[in-house]
Order: C-alpha cells, then sequence, then structure tokens
C-alpha cells in the first residue's frame, strides 16, 4: 500500500496512529540538528519531521538528498506540531518519521510551484503538468468538474439523455471554418471536426429520442481572437414538441441551479430583453446588467446647432459616467485616446462636465449652450458630478464603440462586481445578417434556425427584418449560451438554403440527409448550446477560460507543451495520398 492516509487528512484526533504517506516534496527546512519536510499531494500539506535524536542515520542521509518535487513515501507516527500553524488543516500535527523511500526523483522544477509562482504563463504552458500541481490551476479544474457534475445531475433528473454524435462528420462552408481530417482509407477524402452537433442532435430529435444533451469538444477553425480556443466544449441540448418559452423555462431552471448549488446565489426569474432593445440601450446583445450607463440617443437634442460632426451623423449617443467629473483633463485625453485606438475605432470624444453647482462645462461650449447641456443630462441620466461622453457616426459602429467604452469604465470603475449574477435573455434576433464581403445574407445563428411564427412571407421582401426564433442566455456581459426553434419541415428549410443562395443541388449535397429525416416524421423541436468553459470561468469569478482547461492552446492556437500544430512526416503524407506544396 503506497499511503494510509492523504496529506490533507491527519488531525490532532490521530495523534499516536502510524500511517504511511506519500506524496511530493514542497519544500525542506534543514535547521541542522533538525529537518521539516512539506510533503504536498492534491489533498494539502503534511508536515513531515526528521532529528538527530530520534531520526535514524540512515533517514537522515536520505532527506539530505530530498529536492523539491521529489515523490517519495513515509511511514511515521502522528505526533502534536510544537509550533502550529493555523493556515492549514494539518496544521497542529505533524509526522515524525520512521522509515522514508524515494520513489522518484525530479529536477529542478522551472518555476516555484507555489500560488504566487515566478513562472510566466508561456513557461507555465510548457510545463503544464507542473502547473497543475499549483493550487490555483487544481482548484479551477475541480471546480469545472464540479460545475460539469451539477450541469448531468440536472439534467438526467429532467428526463434528457446523454448521447454521444460522431467527431468525424462532414465539411460544410456555412458558419466558422472547419478543421478537416484527411482520410486514409477514402483516398482523396476529408472528414471535418464538428462546429457543433448541430445537425445530429436534430436528427436524434427526428428519431424520437425527445430530449438530448451532451456534454462535447467543438472545433472551429477561425481567426485568433483573445481568450478563443479552436477546440472548446459545449452543453449541447436539444428538445422535441417545444416552443421557445419550454426551452427558455427549461434552460433557465438550468443556470439557476448552478447558481445556487455552485454560488450559493438564488436569483429570480430571468428578464428578457429583444435584440433591437438591447443594440439601443447598451450598444451591444450581450449586455452586462449588473450597473446602469444606458446609452442615451442624443440626435433630438443636439443636431439643432451648428456642430456639423453631430449634424451629419446618423447616430449622436452618449454615456454618463458616475462621479466622472472628478476625471482630470489628462484621465479624459487618454478616454479620448482610447476610442480612436483601431480596435475601437471611434473618430473622437466628445465630453461635457456635471459641475456640483448645477452648471456644465463641454468640449463644444462653442456651439451649445447650458440649456442644450441640461438635456444631454436629461436624457443620459446625468447627475451632478458625471462626465457625459458623446460619440457619433453610423448607428451600429458607434453603438459597438460606445459599449466598448462603457465596459472599459466599468471595469476600471469596479462596477464589474464577479459576485453579482445578473443574467438575462436576449430574444427576436434578426434571423439574417448582411455580409459586406460576400454581398449576400448569411444566417445569423445558423440556417436551421426558422423565422418567428408568421415572418416567413417577409423574407421575400424585408430579408434585413425579419426575427428569428432564436435566444441567447447572457450573463455579466458574456454570451454563455445560444440557441432556436428549429425548421422541421422540409419545404421550409429547403426554402431556407434558397433564401440564403444555395442552389437546390448544393444544399442538396450539403444538407441532404437532414432534409431527407424531415420527410418523415420531423417532430416540431429546438435547442440551445452552452459555452461550458466560459459558464465555468464566469460562475469561478474570472473571464479567462484557459485557466478553466487543463492543457488549453496559446493566443496563437498551440499547444506549447506537446508542440502542435506539427509537420507529419513523408510516409504519413504519401500514405494519405497527400502532397504539400509548402515546404514545412
Ligand atoms: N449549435 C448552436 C451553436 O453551436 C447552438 C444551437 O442552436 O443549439 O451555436
Amino acid at each position: 500500500m503506497y499511503r494510509t492516509h492523504t496529506n490533507g487528512e491527519l488531525r490532532i484526533e490521530d495523534k499516536n496512529k502510524t500511517v504511511t504517506l506519500a506524496g511530493w516534496v514542497q519544500k525542506t527546512r534543514n535547521k541542522g540538528f533538525m529537518v521539516w519536510v512539506d510533503l504536498r499531494d492534491r489533498y494539502g500539506i503534511t508536515q513531515l519531521i526528521f532529528d538527530e535524536e530520534r531520526t535514524s542515520e540512515e533517514i537522515l542521509e536520505t532527506v539530505s538528498k530530498l529536492g523539491r518535487e521529489f515523490v517519495i513515501q513515509v511511514t511515521g507516527t502522528v505526533i502534536k506540531r510544537e509550533s502550529k500553524n493555523p493556515d492549514i488543516p494539518t496544521g497542529d500535527i505533524e509526522i515524525l518519521v520512521s522509515e522514508i523511500t524515494i520513489l522518484n526523483e525530479s529536477l529542478t522544477p522551472p518555476f516555484t510551484i507555489e500560488d504566487n509562482t515566478d513562472g510566466g504563463e508561456e513557461l507555465r504552458m510548457k510545463y503544464r503538468y507542473l502547473d497543475i500541481r499549483r493550487n490555483p490551476v487544481r482548484e479551477n479544474l475541480v471546480f469545472r468538474h464540479k460545475v460539469t457534475m451539477a450541469v448531468r445531475s440536472y439534467l438526467s433528473n429532467e428526463g434528457f439523455i446523454e448521447i454521444e454524435t460522431p467527431y468525424l462528420i462532414k465539411s460544410t462552408p456555412e458558419g466558422a471554418r472547419d478543421f478537416v481530417v484527411p482520410s486514409r482509407v477514402n483516398k482523396g477524402q476529408f472528414y471535418a471536426l464538428p462546429q457543433s452537433p448541430q445537425t445530429f442532435k436534430q436528427l436524434l430529435m427526428v428519431g424520437g429520442m425527445d430530449k438530448y444533451f451532451q456534454i462535447v469538444k467543438c472545433f472551429r477553425d477561425e481567426d485568433l481572437r483573445a481568450d478563443r480556443q479552436p477546440e472548446f466544449t459545449q452543453i449541447d441540448c436539444e428538445m422535441a414538441f417545444v416552443e421557445q418559452d419550454d426551452i427558455l423555462n427549461t434552460f433557465e431552471g438550468l443556470i439557476r441551479h448552478l447558481l445556487k448549488e455552485i454560488k450559493g446565489v438564488e436569483i429570480g426569474e430571468f428578464p428578457k430583453m429583444t435584440y433591437d432593445e438591447a443594440m439601443q440601450r447598451y450598444g451591444t446583445d450581450k449586455p452586462d446588467i449588473r450597473f446602469g450607463m444606458e446609452l442615451g440617443e442624443l440626435n433630438a437634442v443636439i443636431q439643432h446647432k451648428d456642430f456639423n460632426v453631430f449634424n451629419q451623423a446618423e447616430l449622436v449617443v452618449g454615456i454618463a459616467i458616475p462621479g466622472g467629473n472628478s476625471f482630470s483633463r489628462k484621465e479624459i485625453d487618454k478616454l479620448i485616446d482610447w476610442v480612436k485606438r483601431p480596435q475601437v475605432g471611434a473618430l473622437g470624444m466628445v465630453y461635457c462636465r456635471c459641475n456640483m453647482d448645477g452648471s456644465y462645462k463641454s468640449s463644444v461650449d462653442k456651439f451649445y449652450d447650458q440649456k442644450d447641456f441640461a438635456q444631454w443630462a436629461q436624457v443620459t441620466g446625468a447627475q451632478k458630478g458625471d462626465l457625459i461622453c458623446i460619440l457619433s457616426g453610423e448607428t451600429s459602429k458607434v453603438r459597438t464603440q460606445l459599449s466598448a467604452l462603457r465596459m472599459e469604465l466599468a471595469e476600471t470603475l469596479g462596477l464589474r462586481n464577479p459576485d453579482e449574477f445578473a443574467p438575462l435573455w436576449v430574444i427576436d434576433f434578426p434571423l439574417l445578417e448582411w455580409d459586406e464581403e460576400t454581398k449576400r445574407y448569411h444566417a445569423m445563428h445558423h440556417p436551421f434556425t426558422s423565422p418567428r411564427p408568421g415572418q416567413m412571407e417577409l423574407l421575400k421582401t424585408n430579408p434585413g427584418d425579419v426575427k428569428a426564433n432564436a435566444y441567447d442566455l447572457v450573463l455579466n456581459g458574456n454570451e454563455i449560451g445560444g440557441g432556436s426553434i428549429r425548421i422541421h419541415k422540409k419545404e421550409t428549410q429547403a426554402k431556407m438554403f434558397d433564401y440564403l443562395g444555395f442552389t437546390p443541388e448544393e444544399a442538396k449535397a450539403q444538407f441532404g440527409f437532414l432534409m431527407d429525416a424531415f420527410q418523415y416524421g420531423a417532430p416540431p423541436h429546438g435547442g440551445i448550446a452552452f459555452g461550458l468553459d466560459r459558464l465555468v470561468a464566469i460562475l469561478g469569478g474570472q473571464e479567462t477560460i484557459r485557466d478553466f482547461i487543463a492543457f488549453p492552446k496559446n493566443n496563437s492556437g498551440r499547444d506549447v507543451m506537446i508542440d502542435a500544430p506539427a509537420a507529419i512526416d513523408q510516409t504519413q503524407l504519401d500514405e494519405l495520398n497527400l502532397q504539400l506544396r509548402i515546404k514545412p
């Protein structure tokens, strides 16, 4: 037996017991006549003691060879500790060691295995197995396990069946780019890794499974963006014989359950907001509603003077920064520089200080008077002591820019409290999205999403106005889930492909299997998928998903530990009948 107890287990009640422990050497303190070793495993740390009087020469000899992260096994007696350590649960005891075995040696780790390590991100990723020995990383992985278990138990109790769907499927051009896998036995042909199990879960509904879920890896070969992973995990769900409200109720229940189980937070009914309203009030379809600073549209009270920048703009819109009048001129200039960064893209920013005496001072005093400013304050909800920040330009751009500023300011002003949870449903998304590059409409969610009841006809005349029977769950400014009620009739699906610019041949080649299935009694159905990585991170009070993934890829999509992606050798290429045109 390697151990009788773990290193987090022994207490003063265990005094005088003979125990065997195993683990890693966290640290050694050598006072000459006395040596202490902190022995660590997943469960905690137990202190071992060796001294000249009570410990044999032979053991002391072995102890002198120990280095950090050596794996050892010891047998000894639990004794009361002279100087207690109130910081750890085993702090009242130590082990007087009578036997020691070095199970394995260790090189000196390239960074310290401490909560606050001296290792940088890249180094820690290269030696991720050492990083995982650190408390914060290990705790995040344990936390993820807890969330996953709570998801499984909730959905299973609600009658959902977890079913696996294939990873080797067929490439489709819609959506993001696919990762492809060459087939050796079918020369010149490729599988694709699923971007989501979308069509399979719909086929499971045709198969009568009624309530499906799967905690599943999805793969998207997207251009790299901060905190995106090429492979990520979804809680993927589908139900038959449901309308939008059935889905919202079921999955609101799931999130409520998680918040209660994991965080001890009870939340009432989630608010619902239409996409249009979210865009107008917050400038984004994933608003963080933990704080105010809503967008105030100023056109009506700002376009009557000689200020051409505003007069020519499609939208002039502002927010009030609480207490922002205390910002120095320099700080305001910094904000202006911030919105002008290419990532945000504003051309400039007008501001207006709301003084405590009720007067105003703006950067456009030449054009406007105190009466104007009072109206701006009213529209943006600015109080005395606030600062109004105003952007102008093309509606969709300007909203996005101001939303970015709103989030940035909320972050610096500490308004994004990680212990507060503010979920909401965003509904009535547009069905289609205009793509400037290809000059045609794309499905905003995916081509299997149905329009809101009664809107199919509008597709012919005003495609951009058609609302989808689609919904997102937003939590603290993050989209954590999204789904839709699907099309379940062959003719409707065929029409939709037609509107999306597929020829009947293309539609048949790519999605014929689905439309065929719809001919055999497909029930009305709908579903949703949640991003597990992000959900776990937010519940954990953080927003970096990498911290909750055991072996994540870096920002360039690389696994620096196993050094992937990598070239493959010529024999492999030959076997696959592939020829490289680029030099590896
Ligand atoms: N498959 C969709 C996605 O991955 C979610 C859904 O519609 O259920 O975004």
